[in-house]
């Protein structure tokens, strides 16, 4: 008896620690270790407050100028996905869920979670939610997808992921059935395009933003459901430092 509670206790804390490594410092969106002090957590999250490309940003429309870069291709599928409560948000992975090309360069979709309300401002405004669709290149380079939502008609695509949201940080199971993220974006991909960050630490720069300017909708029940396990979980904007946002098609 004796035995196996030694056991478990020294597992217990195997997989304190491991999971302590996974996440890095402990960070929140307020209070003591809250977005004002990333920057001072620990050496890695410097970036959140030395950077000079640092996300999210406030979209000033009348100052985005155009791209004449050729439209983004999205090719994304039905794939199967796990749901994970991240301590932070709800974090979907398909596997093998697609994949977005711009500039000719592919980025294959990794995860997509959820903020609200949204991080980004579009003249200084906030939307009531954000989905960021992460995806990375073969040589490790990122691009996000941000698609904003406003409070309207359920989102039939999320409908499956918050149905049954995992409850607890570090909570995860497999999603009912398959998702394919093509649901989640809006038929007119005009976007506005930036150079910026990660927005949460360590808040790593380069990484390549597509704002699609039109929003869906989630029903409140939906937003409510997030909200229950993350009430606030944006990260403040951060100035542009004279980075130009372009209009993307
Ligand atoms: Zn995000």
């Amino acid at each position: 008896m004796k035995k196996i509670s030694v056991v478990a206790a020294f597992g217990l804390l195997l997989f304190a620690a491991l999971s302590y490594a996974d996440e890095g410092v402990h960070w929140t969106y307020e209070g003591h270790a809250g977005a004002k002090h990333w920057g001072d957590l620990e050496k890695d999250y410097a970036t959140c407050k030395l950077g000079k490309h640092q996300s999210p940003i406030d979209i000033e429309t009348g100052k985005v100028k155009t791209a004449d870069s050729d439209p983004i291709k999205l090719a994304y599928n039905g794939a199967k996905a796990d749901v994970i409560n991240t301590g932070h948000s709800v974090q979907v992975e398909p596997v093998d869920g697609g994949a977005l090309t711009v500039d000719g360069v592919e980025y294959k979709l990794v995860q997509f979670h959820f903020h609200t309300p949204s991080e980004e401002k579009i003249n200084g405004k906030h939307h009531a939610m954000v989905a960021h669709l992460v995806h990375k290149s073969a040589d490790g380079k990122l691009a996000v997808i941000a698609v904003l939502f406003d409070l309207g008609r359920e989102n039939g695509t999320l409908q499956p992921i918050f149905a049954s949201l995992p409850a607890k940080a570090g909570d995860k199971h497999p999603l009912d059935g398959t998702i394919n993220v093509s649901g989640l974006i809006p038929a007119n991909h005009a976007s506005f395009m930036f150079e910026g960050s990660l927005t949460t630490p360590p808040c790593s720069e380069e990484v390549h933003w597509i704002v699609m300017k039109t929003p869906m909708t989630i029903s409140s029940r939906q937003l409510d459901a997030f909200k229950k396990l993350y009430p606030m979980n944006a990260r403040p904007t951060q100035p542009t430092n004279g980075r130009v946002v372009q209009a993307g098609r």
